[in-house]
Order: C-alpha cells, then sequence, then structure tokens
C-alpha cells in the first residue's frame, strides 16, 4: 500500500523560536497517523538537527531538507550534501522545487543527479514537477510534465523508483491562493501514474506516492487527498499555522 504524506515546506520562513513553536504545537496536537500515513516537516537547514530533535521517535512524522546539492562533497561554498543530512539522519530531501527550478535555474538534468544523491544515502527525494500558468493555458501541461518525468527519473530502475515521492505542483497554484481543482489534481496524477506505469509497469506505478501541491488549506485539503491518484500534499503557507496543517495532516485519508 503506497504512502499518503502531509508534507510541510516551510521555505525561507520561521525564526528558530517561531519554528519550534509551530512544530512543538503540531507535534504534540491530536494527530492519528495509521501505518501508511506521515507528516512530514521540510524546514530551513539550520534547524534539521533540532527538529528531528523535537520529532523525536513520534512515529511516522519525519523531517526533511529543502534542497541538496548534486555533488558529493568539494568546493561548493554555501552548500549542503545528501552525505552531510545522511549524518544527521535525515531520510527525506525536497528535490528540484519550482522556486529551486526558477530561481536557481535547477535543471531535469542536475535533478536527476540529486535524486541518484539522495538514494545513494538512503534518502527519499520528494521529486517536485509542474507547469507554468502559459503552459496550462496552452494545454499542454500533460507533454510538459512528462519531459520533467523523463528527464530526471526515467534512468531508475523499478526498484529505485519506487523510493521516489512525486509531488506534482503546478506552479500558478502555488502561493497564488489559486488551487487546481479535485478534478484538474486527479487529472494529472492519473497522466502522471500512466506515465510511471508505461516506463516501469503497472505494479510500480501503483506503489508510488503522488502529492498534490498548489495553496492547500485545512479548508480544501479533504476534498483534494480523496481523489484516487491524490497521495496527500505539499504544503508551503498553510504549513506555517499549527492549526491548518494539523488539519490538512488529519485530512489524509
Ligand atoms: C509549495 O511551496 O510547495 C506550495 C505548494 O506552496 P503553497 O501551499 O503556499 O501554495
Amino acid at each position: 500500500m503506497r504512502k499518503q504524506i502531509a508534507a510541510a515546506n516551510w521555505k525561507m520562513n520561521n525564526t528558530l523560536e517561531e519554528g519550534t513553536k509551530l512544530l512543538n504545537e503540531i507535534v504534540g496536537a491530536d494527530i492519528q497517523l495509521s501505518d501508511n500515513q506521515f507528516a512530514i516537516f521540510a524546514v530551513p537547514f539550520p534547524y534539521l538537527i533540532i527538529a528531528d530533535q523535537q520529532v523525536g521517535d513520534k512515529s511516522n512524522m519525519f523531517i526533511a531538507a529543502q534542497n541538496c546539492h548534486n555533488k558529493m562533497a568539494g568546493a561548493y561554498t554555501g552548500e549542503v550534501s545528501v552525505d552531510m543530512l545522511a549524518s544527521i539522519h535525515i531520510h527525506y530531501c525536497v528535490v528540484g522545487h519550482s522556486e529551486r527550478r526558477e530561481y536557481f535555474l535547477e535543471t531535469n538534468q542536475q535533478l536527476a543527479e540529486k535524486v541518484d544523491r539522495c538514494l545513494e544515502k538512503g534518502i527519499t527525494p520528494i521529486f517536485c514537477c509542474g507547469e507554468p500558468l502559459a503552459i496550462r493555458e496552452a494545454g499542454t501541461q500533460n507533454d510538459y510534465v512528462s519531459v520533467q518525468l523523463n528527464e530526471s527519473l526515467f534512468h531508475l530502475d523499478a526498484e529505485a523508483i519506487q523510493k521516489v515521492v512525486i509531488a506534482y505542483e503546478p506552479i500558478w497554484a502555488i502561493g497564488t491562493g489559486k488551487t487546481a481543482t479535485a478534478t484538474q489534481a486527479q487529472e494529472m496524477h492519473a497522466h502522471i501514474r500512466s506515465v510511471l506505469s508505461n516506463q516501469f509497469g503497472e505494479g510500480v506505478a501503483a506503489n508510488i506516492s503522488i502529492l498534490y501541491g498548489g495553496s492547500v488549506k485545512g479548508a480544501n485539503a479533504k476534498e483534494i487527498f480523496s481523489q484516487p491518484d491524490v497521495d496527500g500534499g505539499l504544503v508551503g503557507g498553510a504549513s506555517l499555522i499549527s492549526s491548518e496543517f494539523v488539519q490538512i495532516i488529519n485530512a489524509l485519508k
């Protein structure tokens, strides 16, 4: 059975004091996660160790990095490697968020390398894909996302791809308050699963968690997560408000 995941992406928000308070409120809230349900918190690098301690051995709650470098080590000032993440027991890493693609010009090829580095160190990449508004308006979003998957993930074998979590995040819905409808989300998730199925086989595709991201809130999470190919969400803005994120976690089906 594939995992259902509510993943928080704090981005470049929260001081240590604010982040500690937020995480404490969520960890201490009344949340019932079943065996295949997970809450993941992608916090800024400086907070990884302390956040991991806060989550402690709370079952099915994990801390994630928001990014990693595509090389394992070397002269890359200011960067963080998966080797470093693994050494502090971080098990998840967001890869290829649209903000990294847009502002830091990350390419599908570099992201393929980041996925490989993560898997080499036993870290689950949360691989983001999704189209900009112009592509959605042109109606070519399926092809656009297929190319992202093809160029960053299709070098993997059937075993490795099942260790990847995919997050579909239409760029026009990120931080805009404009959510894809549940139907739009389902259509794209079904497309992604069929592309995975063609490449890796139906059984493999059925095992891969595909999260939706783009203005998910407490109020709309249940409807979006109830779609058959939506296995949870990657959440920015609403993950910064404890009551909202608790509601989102509790909306996992
Ligand atoms: C995100 O940052 O991945 C995201 C989906 O942001 P928001 O929920 O704010 O749209």
